[in-house]
């Protein structure tokens, strides 16, 4: 009888060992270039205490990053994507970050010893620690700021160090996005109202960071003006903005920009909080074949030979097509 005990105890134990070997090389096992997958646009709104619907602790957060990291994602820019530019590693997946609403805790900073530094705790401090860790994370990151909503929302709440933190993001590879001038809900108003609101943002901006052009609006609420072209391009007040993307608060996963599907006008996001990451990342680890794969090269779309008739008839820029 103890014998059998034993045994079973042994077994019992080669068994978990088998399977963590298994899982080992599950990992390590890198996945085949796939270019026509869905990525993860991800939302976060404030980084701050309590963990709450809109609010991801710096905890959380850096949680966040590593558990992506480990599991294969990296760091992309939003307009690059937009514009075809795939950047990730090979055998590595896209994940883009986007922050609305530029409240306090995404960028502070703090003073330390007579001199200012940008707090550990803000979403840019979390973000800085984990890539000196992970320079292979890659930087990137877009904010969707607010210049003229009431504190705390105007530019991350710092009104003496709005010029040094736009311009810090600008200088460190990170982006600025439109979100209007102070979270206007689009569907409200007339043309000239939303043409307005979205020129003024891009204006405020430009005031601390000249001559940058805000390429991207995130919908505040998620809410469409009457047409939609109003949002895409316009001139009011003597400013003029393009966006070449514009951004829903949900939809899940995105499509590739290379497959024929994919509109640049409704652009999905992923809103980061812990059930709905959980919820994505296991649908793709399930699913490997959804998930986009980068090929390495940007210049070159690698698809699956089976779907070629996928891809976009026209591309964002001359790029090749390469089936596997
Ligand atoms: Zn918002």
């Amino acid at each position: 009888m103890r014998l059998i005990l034993v045994l079973v105890l042994l077994l019992t134990a080669a068994l978990i060992i088998a399977s963590f070997a298994m899982a080992e090389l599950a990992a390590a096992e890198p996945l085949p270039a796939n270019e026509l997958g869905r990525i993860m646009i991800l939302e976060y709104h404030k980084i701050d205490y309590p963990e709450e619907r809109w609010t991801r602790t710096p905890e959380n957060f850096r949680k966040d990053l590593e558990t992506l990291y480990a599991r294969g994602y990296r760091l992309q820019s939003l307009s690059a994507l937009l514009e075809g530019r795939v950047t990730v590693p090979a055998g590595t997946t896209p994940v883009v970050l986007t922050f609305d609403d530029s409240s306090p805790g995404q960028f502070r900073y703090v003073e330390k010893n007579g001199a200012l530094e940008i707090d550990p705790r803000s979403a840019v401090g979390v973000l800085e620690a984990f890539l000196r860790e992970k320079p292979d994370f890659g930087r990137a990151a877009t904010f969707f700021v607010l210049p003229g909503a009431d504190p705390p929302n105007r530019f991350f709440n710092q009104p003496e160090h709005v010029t040094r933190k736009l311009r810090w993001l600008v200088d460190n590879g990170y982006e600025l996005g439109n979100h209007t001038l102070w979270h206007a809900n689009l569907g409200k108003y007339d043309e000239t109202v939303v043409r307005g609101q979205l020129a003024d943002a891009q204006l405020w901006v430009q005031k601390h960071v000249p001559d940058y052009k805000l390429r991207t609006l995130a919908l505040p609420h998620g809410v469409y003006p009457k047409q939609v072209d109003w949002a895409v391009a316009g001139t009011a007040k003597g400013t003029t903005y393009h966006h070449e993307g514009i951004l829903m608060v949900s939809g899940g996963a995105a499509l590739s920009p290379f497959a024929a599907k994919f509109d640049p006008t409704r652009v999905p996001r992923i809103q980061a909080l812990d059930r709905d990451l959980k919820e994505w990342l296991t649908h793709f680890d399930k699913n490997p074949e959804d998930r986009f794969v980068s090929d390495g090269d940007p210049a070159t779309i690698t698809v699956p030979a089976a779907q070629r008739d996928r891809v976009r008839p026209t591309l964002p820029k001359p790029l090749k097509v390469v089936e596997r």
